[in-house]
């Protein structure tokens, strides 16, 4: 993990030097033949919250899965926090290769990612405090009475306190969605990636999960969003990513949806708002 030297600074007024929390540098995705990612760069600076934009099958799950390692980069590099994921590289023969992290390394890296995802994926078994304690207290060994109470100032949080003993069957699509996110706080994530959080909700239902959102963001949450809701963007987004083909077209603050300067993203614009 190779730092740049400081450089004394040679301005007056120089602000702190931010370090960012995601860098994502000329990533590649292959799939065989099928060259999904073209060289993908990213920065996300901590709680900010970014949100990518794109047609479908431009690349954006993909990213998303890549950051929290369920996909393999096949070329480029993702750095979380000043380290390489995935990868460490080590010095063979004078030269420097990388090594694939053991499942372990991968499990401590991944364990302050959150994820939600379009499809809620509760347990259907577990009542919706049993799912929120299931990973704290089966992952990460933390006491049950200490899982549980979290678990009740997570689903104050979100709204549900009084759904705390209830089936997933038993809620809505919304509350569902609200339950998802609880459970992935209950993991104490530092960054939180969500794939298309409202796409499975009736229309009626997405305000409560981006409302959600918002509160999250709020409390200095990093958050990386791929969403097709404009509007949440362009009020939340300290970053907006129009991705299209496997690449970053277009990317800067909330109101270059504004100003789209491609056709490309004209042209999303147009068939999405
Ligand atoms: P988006 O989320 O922007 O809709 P995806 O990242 O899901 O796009 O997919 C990008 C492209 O990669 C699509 O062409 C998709 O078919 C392909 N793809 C995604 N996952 C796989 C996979 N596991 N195997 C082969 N192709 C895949
Ligand atoms: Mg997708």
């Amino acid at each position: 993990n190779v730092q740049p030297a400081a450089q004394p600074s040679t301005q007056t007024n120089a602000q702190p030097a931010v370090q960012p929390q995601i860098v994502i540098t000329d990533v590649h995705k292959e799939y065989g033949d099928l060259h999904v990612l073209k060289g993908v760069n990213l920065e996300i600076q901590p709680s900010t919250v970014t949100v990518i934009l794109g047609p479908s099958g431009s690349g954006k799950s993909t990213l998303l899965r890549m950051i929290n390692q369920l996909e393999t980069i096949t070329g480029g590099e993702i750095d979380v926090d000043g380290e390489m994921i995935g990868y460490k590289p080590v010095q063979r023969g004078g030269q420097t290769v990388l090594q694939t992290l053991s499942d372990k390394e991968v499990a401590r890296q991944r364990a302050h990612i959150g994820m939600v995802f379009q499809k809620f994926n509760l347990f259907p078994h577990m009542t919706v405090l049993e799912n929120i304690i299931e990973a704290p207290v089966h992952v990460a060994g933390m006491k049950k009475e200490q899982a549980l109470a979290e678990a009740r100032t997570y689903l104050e949080m979100v709204g549900l306190s009084d759904r705390a003993n209830h089936y997933p069957s038993q809620l809505s699509g919304g509350q569902q969605q609200r339950v998802a996110i609880a459970r992935a706080i209950a993991m104490h994530p530092d960054i939180m990636l969500f794939d298309e959080p409202t796409s499975a909700l009736d229309p009626e239902l997405v305000g409560e999960v981006l409302s959600v959102m918002r509160k999250l963001a709020d409390d200095g949450m990093t958050m990386v969003v791929v969403t097709h809701e404009i509007g949440f963007a362009r009020e939340v987004a300290d970053q907006i990513v129009f991705m299209d083909g496997g690449v970053v077209v277009e990317s800067g603050t909330a109101d270059i949806v504004d100003h789209p300067q491609t056709e490309r993203f004209q042209e999303f614009l147009k068939a999405v708002l």
